[in-house]
């Protein structure tokens, strides 16, 4: 590695506290020992999967002949030894240099931490041992000079910590994996509330854990607010698509925001109760905007059941089988049946094998669409959401990720 730059290097390098020394070489220390970290600040949301993924690969190739492997540990952290060799004499001695090397990512960036340095003489007539490099320090801090040779070590040290700050930060993959946090694909704001019926709650943080996941993986930026105010011409402007997790707005200002929403572009996805209209609801929008459908029964208490899926080639629907049974659900029927209308496309329906389907409230037939898209618009109604369990199909899932890619194309 051309040594030159390194040093050119040094001055730019924020550390984070300097002890000075008699051959002017800053060396960072932190708790009385030595301790390098750099930060890398991210603006605007963070992919940290692909991060790891990208600070892995970099971590194997700067250390490939790591002695210990480096793992990624629970919080998502990525901890390993480092070990560098540093040149100390012009005949070829050297020492190993090993130290501890964390890369921590958190909302509004990533910092790479390295501590723990300890040093292995491969000197003639030396001891071929680690110990801790803090112990170099020893006659420098009893006010001697330092010896040529710690002078050497420590400015290796130095040098290689500059070197491996800037092969981290300037690693294409892990640029790449941080500009993508920039701009995410597109923007999504999950609406709910926390005073309606206690498992639409339940199956509301279900979902925003679901989703919050999701989007760390796939770039998009999935924004929560329980405060539907914000449902305004001014804040949706801000966002692709919306979401109404458990409920659906009650006010007129709130309402004619979201028509305007609807009709200038933007998309939709609704969970359960969320598409829940009557003669009380007075919303004769609402209603065309979900292809006729009013609520008309239910089954009680909830259970899961089996589905048809209508069109295993739709977007939302591609990764479903022909029928499949869905995690237990409190199931809604409709009249009028949304399939009447020619705009509305059904893609799963309440399989009737399941009837008489409930106990308390017993669903005894009729053809029940469970999924669906009024074509005219970007939105699809899904009619699950209530309890805690609707998460708990990898197959509905991917239904549940697909939904909110496509309506965010
Ligand atoms: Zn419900």
């Amino acid at each position: 590695m051309p040594k030159k730059i390194f040093f050119v290097l040094l001055i730019l390098l924020p550390f984070i506290s300097i002890a000075q020394n008699n051959t002017g070489i800053p060396i960072p220390m932190k708790k009385r020992i030595v301790f390098y970290d750099k930060s890398f600040p991210v603006e605007g949301g963070f992919i940290k999967h692909e991060f790891l993924i990208a600070a892995t690969k970099w971590f194997k190739n700067a250390f490939p002949g790591n002695a210990e492997p480096f793992h990624i540990g629970a919080s998502g952290d990525i901890n390993g030894t480092g070990i560098f060799k540093i040149n100390t004499g012009p005949t070829g001695d050297y020492y190993d240099l090993r130290f501890k090397l964390e890369i921590v990512s958190n909302d509004t960036g990533y910092t790479i931490r390295a501590y723990n340095f300890y040093e292995n003489s491969n000197i003639k007539g030396k001891s071929h041992e680690y110990s801790k490099i803090e112990y170099r320090w020893w006659d420098y801090r009893q006010g001697k000079p330092w010896s040529v040779e710690d002078k050497a070590l420590f400015m290796g040290l130095d040098a290689d910590m500059t070197a491996m700050f800037k092969s981290f930060g300037n690693d294409p993959s892990i640029i790449k994996s941080a500009r993508r946090m920039h701009t995410p694909k597109f923007k999504v704001l999950a609406f709910f509330s926390t005073n309606v019926e206690e498992d639409h709650v339940d199956f509301a943080y279900d979902a925003i854990k679901f989703y919050k996941k999701m989007a760390d993986q796939k770039g998009f930026a999935f924004d929560t607010t329980s405060n539907w105010e914000n449902l305004n011409d001014a804040n949706l402007e801000k966002y692709k698509e919306v979401i109404w997790l458990n409920e659906f707005p009650h006010n007129e200002a709130e309402r004619r925001s979201f028509e305007k929403f609807m009709d200038g572009g933007g998309s939709w996805l609704g969970f359960h109760v969320s598409g829940y209209n009557d003669k009380d609801t007075k919303w004769p929008w609402f209603v065309k905007f979900m292809g006729g459908a009013v609520f008309y029964n239910n089954n009680w208490p909830p259970l899961p059941a089996k589905m048809i899926v209508d069109d295993n080639k739709h977007s939302v629907t591609k990764h479903l089988p022909k029928t499949y049974t869905a995690p237990i659900n409190e199931w809604y029927g409709w009249k009028p049946n949304p399939r009447l209308n020619k705009d509305v496309k059904v893609l799963v329906t309440l399989d009737p094998s399941n009837y008489p389907l409930g106990k308390k409230d017993v669903i005894t037939g009729g053809d029940i669409p469970v999924v669906w898209t009024n074509t005219k618009y970007k939105m699809v109604y899904m009619n699950m959401g209530h309890g805690d369990m609707n998460f708990e199909s990898p197959l509905q899932n991917k239904m549940f990720e697909d939904a909110v890619l496509w309506l965010g194309k």
